[in-house]
């Protein structure tokens, strides 16, 4: 196999390396601050538990289940809310906790219902970026990694329930 040829593979210790990175960040951004992370499930449930984790300040976390319609690996656009948000957005600094943007459709739908609930500010990061494939002006404030137009599984990420576990990110055929 050539090294074009190789499947597209993010290993465990630069996912750890990159998140005390984006963690550095977020919490310079916050000083002074308690931001709500809003994880959005399942996908991004791993990613947030290590983000969090890596942030040495007060902060809150809740979460929003939603599922896109398109089952295998395409997003309509149609976006459901499988769990709303338990804690009030008014007022607060928000932070969007994303797996992966692809198209964009999704985030779009969940950035305008949050935006609707008068948040003091709005940011999202994302541990994955599909740029190419942007169906919608949306970007991510915190992007953990720019990846190729592939489809990606492991670190959270799913292909039919299955390799959410896998404590690295790697390309499988879709
Ligand atoms: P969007 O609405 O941006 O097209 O899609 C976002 C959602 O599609 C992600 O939260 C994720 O659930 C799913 N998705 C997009 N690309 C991939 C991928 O490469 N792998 C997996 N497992 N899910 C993806």
């Amino acid at each position: 196999m050539t090294q074009k040829d190789s499947p597209f593979l993010i290993e465990e210790e630069k996912i750890k390396d990159r998140i005390k990175e984006l963690a550095l960040e977020i919490k310079r951004d916050y000083e002074g601050k308690r931001p709500l992370f809003v994880g959005i499930l399942k996908g991004a449930f791993i990613f947030l538990a290590d983000l969090v984790r890596a942030i040495d300040m007060d902060l809150e976390i809740d979460f929003l289940a939603v599922s896109s319609y398109g089952k295998f690996t395409e997003t309509t656009g149609e976006v459901e809310i499988l769990k709303d948000l338990q804690i009030p957005v008014k007022g607060r600094h928000v932070i969007i906790v994303e797996d992966i943007v692809d198209t964009g459709l999704t985030l779009k739908y969940i950035k305008d219902m949050i935006l609707s609930r008068g948040p003091a500010s709005l940011r999202i990061c994302a541990l994955l970026d599909k740029k190419e494939r942007r169906r919608v002006d949306i970007d991510a404030d915190y992007v953990g990694f720019s990846v190729p137009d592939r489809f990606l599984v492991g670190y959270g990420l799913d292909v039919a329930e299955k390799y959410r576990n896998l404590p690295y990110i790697k390309e499988i055929e879709s």
